[in-house]
This record gives structure tokens, sequence and C-alpha cells, in this order.
């Protein structure tokens, strides 16, 4: 029997990069999966999982939006049944010299960083009380939330923010055996980094395309950046029996970039 036969697993930001090695993970191990993104296009990442003998559905949801969450726990209870895990990875980040960061641009990062954790974490904590099987919840932090970065205050705050969160919850929940759980990946390549690698390029020196991401690289103890398969495995871990008895906790994933 594999590892999360039967279990419903919800991954938000599903649909590529460090969610989709999740989703993909999950759905090796026997779960039934259900992805969410805020694009369409999400259905052909749960087609491509089906095609590898998985039971899994794409849900377009925006996790900033409150009854847009709530139909996704909704759609997932009818298509598999409450939810047993959730994977609170959908994230956005933008690089901005302070005097150029508008307040948009704030209230966007937290909209979805930090409220749209909170509201998938109220959802399936909702869904996984009355469920009474217990539940595991792991949110998508950074290492930005252990340490702010230069040109990210808004980014660094919501992943801050994400990390208060889980402690907060993990007290409030841990008697229903539902376990809170955040990690906080380092330099992974996704999407999210080449956009990274080209702006913060732009700002930091004249670098050329991945030339920047290469000295970062230099920096990390593994001397290689990650890849979303290495946060897969510990969110699986977090996710599984073995790790009944862990809550609340931050755990990085980084090569040994940061060591707190
Ligand atoms: P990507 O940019 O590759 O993917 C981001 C995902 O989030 C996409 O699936 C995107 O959906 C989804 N998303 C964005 N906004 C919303 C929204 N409002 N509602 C629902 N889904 C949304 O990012 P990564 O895979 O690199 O990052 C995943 C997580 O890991 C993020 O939380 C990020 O902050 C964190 N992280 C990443 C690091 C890295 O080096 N890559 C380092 C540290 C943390 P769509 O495609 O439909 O737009």
């Amino acid at each position: 029997m594999k590892r999360f036969e039967g279990r419903t697993v919800v991954v938000t930001g599903g649909n590529k990069g460090i969610g989709f090695a999740i989703a993909h993970r999950f759905a090796s191990e026997g779960a039934n999966l259900v992805i969410a993104s805020i694009e369409a296009q999400v259905e052909d990442a749960a087609a491509s999982l089906r095609e590898t003998g998985a039971a899994a559905i794409g849900v377009v949801c925006d996790v900033a939006d409150a009854q847009s969450v709530t139909a996704l726990y909704e759609k997932t209870e009818r298509e598999f049944g409450p939810p047993d895990i959730s994977v609170q990875n959908a994230g956005i980040i933008t690089i901005a010299k302070v005097e150029d960061l508008g307040e948009r641009e704030w209230d966007a990062t937290m909209a979805v960083n930090t409220k749209g954790t909170f509201l998938c974490c109220r959802e399936a904590i909702g869904w996984m009380r009355k469920a009474g099987r217990g539940g595991r919840l792991v949110n998508i932090a950074s290492g930005q939330a252990r340490e702010g970065f230069i040109y990210t205050p808004h980014y660094a705050a919501s992943k801050f923010g994400v990390m208060g969160l889980t402690q907060s919850l993990a007290k409030e929940v841990a008697e229903d055996r539902i376990t809170v759980n955040a990690v906080c990946p380092g330099i992974i390549e996704t999407d999210m980094w080449d956009y990274n690698d080209r702006v913060w390029g732009e700002m930091l020196g004249d670098y050329a395309p991945g030339e920047l991401m290469a000295s970062w690289v230099r920096n990390i103890p593994m001397k290689r950046a990650g890849k979303g398969k290495d946060v897969a495995a510990l969110i699986a871990f977090l996710a599984s029996e073995d790790a009944d008895y862990i809550t609340g906790q931050a755990i990085n994933v980084d090569g040994g970039l940061i060591m707190s």
C-alpha cells in the first residue's frame, strides 16, 4: 500500500514550479490530488498527473479571495472527500526599491502570500475538524522568513507573517491532531527564480542572465540550487504519519544556506 493511498491532498499553486513537484510527489505515493492555481491551465497540469495513473483535478482558485477558497475546498470535498493534507504553496514575489514600492504592490503580496495562506488554512481546518480524523497543514514560507533581503520588504514581511500564522494555528488545532508546519525553501530553480535573476541582477549590478544566480549558488554550502523535488520530499515527510509529533515548526530546505 502506498503511503498516501486514499488521502485527499490540496496543493495551491500546484500547476508548476515547487507546487507541481509537491503534487507529483503525493500523486506518486497514491494520494488523490486537488491542484489549484489562478490560471485555467491548471487543468493541463492535473491532466498530466492523471496520465501517470493518479486521481487528480485542477481547480481555478484565487487564494486571495475568500469565496474562491471556500469553493476550492467544497469542490475537494465533493470530488474526494474532506482534505487530509493541505499545502499552502501559492505565492508571488516582486522586487522594488522602497521608494518605488507602492501600496498596491504591498497589498497584493500580502493578499496572496499571507492572507491566501490564512484563508486556505481556515477552510482546511474547518473540514478537518468536521471529519475528526486529524490532518496536516504545510505552509510554504521562505528563507526570507528567516532573514529579510534587499528590495523585497513586502515579500519578506508576507513570509514572516506565514511563520506567525503557522505557530499560532499549530497551538490552536494541536488537540484536534492537526499539525501545522512551515517549510522555508532557499534558492530553488523555478520560473520565480528566473524573474529574480533578471530583476535583482539589473538592480544589484550589471549581471548577464544567470550570472547573479550562479554567484549566489556559490554561497550555498552544497554548491547547487535546490529543485522542487527537494522541497516536495520534506513536505511528504511532514504530511506523513512519521511526523505525527512535529507541529509549529519551520524547516529550511536550502542546502545549508541559512542555519537558523
Ligand atoms: P512559481 O512562480 O513557479 O509558481 C507560483 C504559483 O503560485 C503558481 O502556480 C501560480 O499560479 C500560483 N499563484 C500565484 N498567485 C496566485 C493566486 N492569487 N491564487 C492561486 N494561485 C496563485 O513559484 P515557485 O514554485 O518558485 O514558488 C512556490 C512557493 O515557494 C511560493 O510561495 C514562493 O514564495 C515560495 N518560495 C520559492 C522560492 C524559489 O526559489 N523559487 C524560494 C523560497 C520560497 P499561476 O501559474 O496560475 O499564476
